[in-house]
């Protein structure tokens, strides 16, 4: 590897290429890493970090009127939106200066650029040609939205944490993570809010039965869904953005926000020259071990069109890092992509874990179902109508819980600990033999004991 200039040439410092850069750095690799925008990258800037600082944010509008039920009867006060935008500025600014400490630390060179594959073994940088025995490409993605008349006035999830107006009325475009986040976030902090998507109900890819749930809270919480409908153009009349939709109805509002997915950030890469193969949506081609169509460059994270969550891109990175540079006795290290837990952070939280019901029907033999709904303790003197819901699925032959999912207060705290357990290879015997922890929501997920559909039920 002495030939080359570094060992390890990454490029993109977002969640992925950090973590492969570092990893790789401390196994004694010589690693340099390319960074056009932000340290941290998109979960750091733009994503998971100043969302949930926003999630936060918009819970107290809730969270003061549920005060009063407790006998607090002054709470809460006028929202300030430019205090709430710099804070968080401030935050993720210390955080940028973390992520270069420990690139720093681990011994990683920084280039401040945008960098280009020239080959297999060569990046373009700031004008300068730099060479590496293995090149990393975790580039990410980039949020895309349809064009029609008058998209050029909609945003992204890349400006709305930016916005030097905050909106009385909004419209948000889409139907999944960030759609379903952001119109949550919107509502809290007092916005008239419309979520428009083009299907029949969001959140497609979840149990359908938290998706119906999720709806319902949704409208309790004054979100207007407007389900199997488009915006088919928008007009700018002054300060306000008029959307036509399908339907025929139109919607005044300060802001129209397109959460409609996002597309691997391949622009001006290189990657046609290099070799290196894409799929239609621009995904980069890779195999079990990150590796391209050009056996010396690796691609990872958002940008290989996956699973687009911050802790994969982590894995990944750490698994290649040890490939490459570790000592792992043969074997390759492979993230196992299967029972992987996530939230989407609306209101309630929605967390999951494993198999949907209609994916545990195609799997697996017989089902036991076994679903709670209920009211929140604290909404006994709060007085708010927002209920709890849920649901374990299990394969009745094995006895194995082969999915949780759950609508709730805090449900990303609390099926992150199912998830252990169900990578350990929990049964519905394990969850019944153990003791709940009380008074919390959690502890119904062990004592859930009649399941509502299939053996046993009533
Ligand atoms: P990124 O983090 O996008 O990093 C890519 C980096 O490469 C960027 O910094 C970019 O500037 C840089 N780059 C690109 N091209 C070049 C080039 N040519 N030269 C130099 N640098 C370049 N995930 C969760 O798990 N939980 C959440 O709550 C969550 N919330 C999200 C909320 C929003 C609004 C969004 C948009 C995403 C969210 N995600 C969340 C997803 C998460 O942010 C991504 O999965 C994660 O950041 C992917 O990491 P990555 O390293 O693949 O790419
Ligand atoms: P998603 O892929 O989750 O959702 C895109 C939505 O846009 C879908 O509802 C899709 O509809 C809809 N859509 C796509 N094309 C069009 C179109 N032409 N017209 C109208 N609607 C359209 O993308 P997001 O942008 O919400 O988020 C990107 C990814 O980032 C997520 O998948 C997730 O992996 C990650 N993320 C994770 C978060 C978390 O962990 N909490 C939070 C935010 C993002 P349809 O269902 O019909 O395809």
């Amino acid at each position: 590897m002495a030939d080359y200039d570094y060992d390890l040439y990454v490029i993109g410092g977002g969640s992925g290429g950090v973590r492969a850069a570092r990893v790789s750095a401390q196994l004694g690799a010589r690693v340099a890493l390319a960074e056009e925008r932000y340290l941290g990258g998109t979960c750091v800037n733009v994503g998971c970090v100043p969302k949930k600082l926003f999630v936060y944010a918009s819970h107290f509008g809730e969270d003061f009127g549920d005060a009063r039920g407790f006998g607090w009867n002054h709470a809460g006060g006028e929202f300030e939106w430019p205090q709430l935008r710099d804070n968080k500025d401030r935050e993720i600014s210390r955080l940028n200066g973390v992520y270069g400490k420990l690139l720093d630390n681990a011994g990683v060179t920084v280039h401040e650029g945008t960098a280009r594959l020239v080959d297999g073994h060569t990046v373009e940088i700031n004008g300068r040609k730099v060479t590496a025995a293995n090149i990393l490409l975790a580039t990410g993605c980039w949020p895309w939205a349809p064009e029609f008349p008058g998209s050029e006035h909609v945003i992204s999830s890349n400006e709305v944490f930016h916005l030097e107006r905050f909106p009385e009325r909004a419209v948000v475009v889409g139907g999944g993570y960030i759609a379903v986040e952001f119109a949550g976030i919107f509502a809290g902090l007092g916005v008239e809010t419309h979520l428009v998507y083009r299907r029949d109900l969001f959140l497609r890819g979840f149990d359908d039965d938290v998706r119906r749930f999720a709806a319902d809270e949704c409208r309790k919480k004054h979100i207007n869904l407007h389900f199997s409908n488009d915006i088919t153009r928008i007009e700018k009349q002054g300060d306000t953005l008029v959307s036509h939709l399908k339907d025929g109805e139109t919607l005044a509002t300060d802001l129209v926000m397109y959460a409609t997915g996002r597309r691997a950030k391949i622009d001006g890469l290189g990657l046609e020259a290099a070799g290196v193969a894409t799929r239609d949506d621009g995904a980069i081609v890779v195999d079990d071990d990150y590796r391209t169509s050009v056996a010396s460059v690796y691609a990872l994270g958002d940008v290989i069109g996956r699973i687009e969550l911050t802790p994969v891109a982590l894995a990944e990175g750490m698994a290649l890092a040890h490939n490459l540079f570790g000592e792992n006795g043969g074997e390759p290290r492979r993230v196992d992509y299967e029972n992987i837990p996530t939230t989407v952070f609306c209101q309630p939280n929605l967390g999951t874990v494993g198999l949907t019901e209609a994916e545990a029907r195609e799997r697996h033999g017989e089902l036991r179902i076994y679903r709670s709904e209920f009211r929140a303790m604290k909404h006994t003197l709060s007085g708010r109508d927002e209920r709890t819901l849920m649901k374990m699925i299990v394969d009745h032959a094995s006895d194995r819980v082969v999915g949780v999912h759950m609508a709730g207060a805090d449900a990303g705290e609390i099926i992150q600990g199912i998830a252990v357990a169900m990578r350990a290879g929990a049964t519905k015997a394990t969850f019944d033999s153990t003791i709940g922890i009380h008074p919390t929501a959690a502890e119904e997920f062990v004592t859930m004991r009649e399941p509502v559909s299939g053996p046993g039920a009533s």
